[in-house]
């Protein structure tokens, strides 16, 4: 059987691969995009998206990636709703198998697999999911204006998000599970120093409290005191980190000890020649639909230039 040939492989299918996919399709190179397991990736999972510019009026997260998927089709994006089970990309083209038995051979790849917020884990919080329960603060914060929130972390996202929020509503509530935050001194000092954030020492979350409007309040219990506590609060954010979506490319592309793939500054370009990564793959700082739509771009570029560079050295 002969394995199917594309010129621009691009793996996920949130605001990165999707704009990828429409840039390497208007250039002309048919690129196929593999959905994976889910499919419009982290936005699907949000109600509003209020701060992508060009929706003066906000526009519903898995709405805006129908678009995204409509406007890469309508240039010739074929779109797969696949699972990329392992790759190969010690020969060229690289091998890329999807759902543990097709393989497809690709002239270039850009992965843009983006990454996964971290959840507590109690019933509670996927029940009340887009109810008040958020794990991105810049993205919903908006919301809870005027009202009380928790955040749940200790390290620098936590405290930049909880510093964040308490400019936008009325008190913000860190709960933070030991005696000590590992957020840098600077970014803990500006949560300290912040009168309207309280920081609940040794607490962990026992419960998310709700009715049919959403999230009322948030039960916390003190592992020193054994003390239990209800916060009155509308909004729940987790800052607890995030996993990037990197496991099947573990030993063939360079990543950070977290396992976001390193790229070289300024462009996409990973370990692998032809092998590109964009979006929140690749990025554990910004993390927005935008950066990731834009770094997205950037990809299609560099592997359109890839591309033509190879096709230039075979015709020499
Ligand atoms: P981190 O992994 O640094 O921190 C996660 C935090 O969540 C830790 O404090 C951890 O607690 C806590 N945590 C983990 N699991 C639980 C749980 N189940 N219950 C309660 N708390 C939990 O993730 P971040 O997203 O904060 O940061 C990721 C990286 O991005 C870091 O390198 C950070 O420096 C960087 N970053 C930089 C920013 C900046 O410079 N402006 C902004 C945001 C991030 P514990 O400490 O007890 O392990």
């Amino acid at each position: 059987m002969t394995a199917e040939k594309v010129k621009v492989l691009i793996i996920g299918s949130g605001p990165a691969g999707y704009t990828a996919a429409i840039y390497a399709a208007r250039a002309g190179l048919s690129p196929v995009l593999f959905t994976g397991g889910q499919p419009g990736g982290q936005l699907t999972t949000t109600n509003d998206v209020e701060n992508f510019p060009g929706y003066p009026e906000g526009i519903n997260g898995p709405q805006m990636m129908i678009d995204l998927q409509k406007q890469a089709e309508r240039f010739g994006t074929k779109v797969e709703f696949v699972l990329v089970t392992s790759v190969d990309f010690s020969g060229y083209p690289f091998k890329v198998t999807v759902d543990e038995k097709k393989v497809i051979e690709a002239e270039s790849v850009i992965i843009a697999t983006g990454a996964t917020a971290k959840y507590l884990g109690i019933p509670s919080e996927e029940k009340f999911a887009n109810k008040g329960v958020s794990a991105c603060a810049v993205c919903d914060g908006y919301f809870y204006r005027g009202k009380e929130v928790a955040v749940v972390g200790a390290g620098d996202s936590a405290a930049e998000e909880s510093t964040y929020l308490s400019k936008l509503c009325s008190k913000v509530h860190l709960i933070v599970r030991r005696d000590e935050m590992r957020a840098s001194k600077i970014m803990q000092q500006r949560v300290l120093n912040t009168p309207n954030i309280e920081v609940h020492w040794n607490s962990s979350t026992e419960e998310i409290l709700g009715d049919e409007s959403g999230v009322t309040g948030a039960r916390i219990v003190n592992s020193k005191t054994g003390e239990k506590k209800e916060l009155s609060v509308q909004g729940f954010f987790l800052a607890i980190g995030h996993k990037p979506n990197t496991d099947i490319f573990k030993g063939v592309i360079t990543m950070d000890e977290a396992g976001y793939i390193k790229v070289v500054p300024g462009s996409t370009a990973t370990n692998v020649e032809g092998v590109f990564a964009v979006g929140d793959v690749a990025d554990r700082v910004y993390r927005q639909a935008i950066t990731a739509a834009g770094t997205g771009c950037m990809g299609a570029l560099d592997a359109e230039k890839f591309l033509a560079a190879k096709e230039a050295e075979l015709v020499h």
